[in-house]
């Protein structure tokens, strides 16, 4: 049978959606695939699947790190995978393209029928420092990088002396008091409470742990009751929550909120805003809030063939006339909907609408408590806990995962919490930065560690006068650098640079500037001759 002859599916998006549609369309095509009428295709930029509900599990370590992700080749074993980030998708000319990959060119992927289940993406922009500061929370990435983060401020926590930098070291702020939000500051006061007996001159009195949240009530997705239930535990656990409180923006030590309050912190972890997948944006199709609009099987009303599942589906539910909320239990739902759909279609059968009720809703609150509404019942504390844990654990594909998640928890409840910090970062060399008015960019004194390039603002540059106190030198802008001085000579900063009004740079950092310095002699020539006018 040639390649033509073949009827060729095509799913991107290794997430719920794309995932469960891979796996129900290899169980109803089962005759189909033996007889290699037909081949299923999945391109994801990751050769897993992440189990979102269960990560914030992974900020506190009650979870091992891969223990939330399952391989895609199990979970579907009949798909040929495409391990690879996609760059088109050109439904006039039904084809999707790939990027290169390591070491083999990029792949045109033609289809009959293409399923998009790509999700939503996180975005900061329109935030002045979020990008640079703060921490996102969506995929596996994500929450280690939260450990770390948690675990280095701690480490550094324990042995700074200066009360202010104890202070930003100490305080740990989130950001959206939806699920994800509510769950992860959970885990993470949980975390940093029980981790600071560890450390030798840390006082649990001096951890400060503060939810953010854009609303008169957390957890607006359940009924009030709940939501207030959750305030009151999650506070008489030492998290601070703060109502009605949008965060605006970040620097490098501090969380920045409307009204201008501005929080002291070096832990900023963001769970808003979600914003349309990029190439869901780039789609010439019929969109409604940035999702792509179905019809009740699914499908794209003017491109046939061309189905959509998941949070990047607008969907309109068949029996109660809702939009799907963008959550696991729809996209799941939907996968199953849409392979039915796409098998009715190759078989010439009637498709079915999609309907679905939410069978209930729960969210963890971290140390054996939690709240749920299941088939319209309320329950709080250690029985939606336990309710929690075991749908959650029925719930995680593959058996293996399941025990090594049924292993961590039992573990959990009698070791000390694991502290060790993973170093995965890649040297930064090239970094943006934002800082508000009146920040100190550094201080004379310090040791010089980077390099500024003005993007955008003003800045002062000034020199301790003996007798006269702080004397401004002077101004730069867009375009100008600074800190070339205590880089070149290896000399402590020889001034202090104050912003004026907002402002956004590039840092270049030290073992960059140098490498670049000593072998590219135009920009030596040109540092010495600024430096030499400077002074
Ligand atoms: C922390 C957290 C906790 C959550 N808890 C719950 C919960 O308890 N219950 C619940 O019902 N829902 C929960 N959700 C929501 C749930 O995870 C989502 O609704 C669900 O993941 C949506 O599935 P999806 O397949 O549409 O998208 P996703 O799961 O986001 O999958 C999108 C896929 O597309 C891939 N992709 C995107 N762009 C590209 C590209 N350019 N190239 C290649 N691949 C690409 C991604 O890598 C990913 O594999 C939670 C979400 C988060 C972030």
């Amino acid at each position: 049978m040639t390649n033509r002859e073949r009827t060729r599916i095509l799913i991107l998006g290794g997430g719920f959606g794309g995932v469960h549609t891979a796996r129900y369309l290899e169980r109803l095509l089962e005759r189909e695939l033996s007889a290699g009428t037909v081949e299923i295709g999945l391109v994801s930029r990751e050769n897993y699947m992440v189990f979102q509900p269960m990560l914030p599990e992974v900020i506190s370590g009650s979870i091992g790190l891969v223990d939330t992700i399952t391989p895609i080749r199990r979970l579907c074993p009949q798909t040929n995978l495409y391990t690879r980030t996609i760059d088109c998708i050109d439904l006039e000319r039904r084809r999707v393209t790939t990027a290169a990959g390591f070491g083999s060119p990029p792949h045109a992927l033609p289809y009959d029928h293409l399923v998009i289940a790509l999700g939503n993406v996180t975005s900061f922009a329109g935030q002045p420092g979020l990008a640079e500061h703060a921490l996102p929370f969506k995929y596996l990435g994500d929450a280690l990088a939260i450990r770390n983060r948690v675990i280095h401020t701690l480490e550094e926590a324990d042995i700074e002396r200066d009360p202010e930098a104890r202070r930003a070291l100490l305080t740990f702020v989130v950001a959206g008091g939806g699920f994800s939000g509510v769950e992860a500051v959970a885990e993470l006061n949980d975390f940093v409470r029980a981790a600071a007996r560890s450390f030798r001159n840390l006082m649990r009195e001096e951890i400060r742990v503060v939810l953010l949240h854009a609303g008169p009530l957390i957890l607006p997705e359940l009924p009030p009751s709940l939501g207030r239930f959750a305030e009151m535990l999650l506070a008489r656990r030492g998290v601070e929550i703060k109502l009605n409180r949008r965060l605006e923006g970040a620097t490098a030590d501090a969380a920045l909120l409307d009204g201008g309050e501005r929080i002291t912190t070096r832990t900023l972890v963001s769970t808003v805003p979600s914003m349309p997948n990029p190439l869901v944006a780039m789609l010439g199709c019929e969109k409604e809030r940035g999702r792509i609009v179905v019809d009740q099987h699914l499908a794209l009303a003017d491109h046939p063939g061309v189905w959509a599942v998941g949070d990047c589906a607008w969907s309109i539910d068949a029996r109660s006339g809702e939009p799907a909320p963008p959550t696991a239990q729809h996209a799941t739902r939907q996968a199953r909907c849409v392979a039915e759909n796409v098998a009715a279609t190759l078989r010439g059968k009637e498709r079915r609408a999609f309907s679905f009720r939410a069978l209930g809703k729960m969210g963890s609150l971290g140390h054996r408590s939690a709240v749920a509404e299941v088939f319209g019942v309320r329950l709080s504390g250690f029985l939606a806990w336990w309710l929690w844990r075991t749908v959650y654990l029925m719930k995680l594909p593959g058996l293996d995962r399941k025990i090594r998640v049924a292993m961590d928890w039992t573990l959990d409840l009698v070791l000390p919490p694991d502290i060790v910090q993973l170093k995965t970062d890649k040297p930064v060399g090239l970094r943006r930065e934002h800082f508000e008015p009146g920040e100190a960019v550094f201080h004379e004194g310090d040791r010089g560690d980077w390099l500024y390039v003005v993007l955008d603002g003003e800045v002062d540059v000034l020199q301790t006068v003996p007798g006269r106190g702080e004397q401004s030198l002077r101004r730069l802008g867009r375009g100008d650098c600074f800190g070339e001085i205590a880089l070149v000579s290896d000399r402590p900063r020889t001034a202090t640079v104050r912003t004026l009004t907002p402002v956004n740079v590039l840092a270049v950092d030290r073992e960059a500037f140098q490498s670049l310095f000593s072998s590219f002699p135009p920009l030596r020539g040109f540092f010495e001759q600024l430096i030499e006018a400077r002074r």
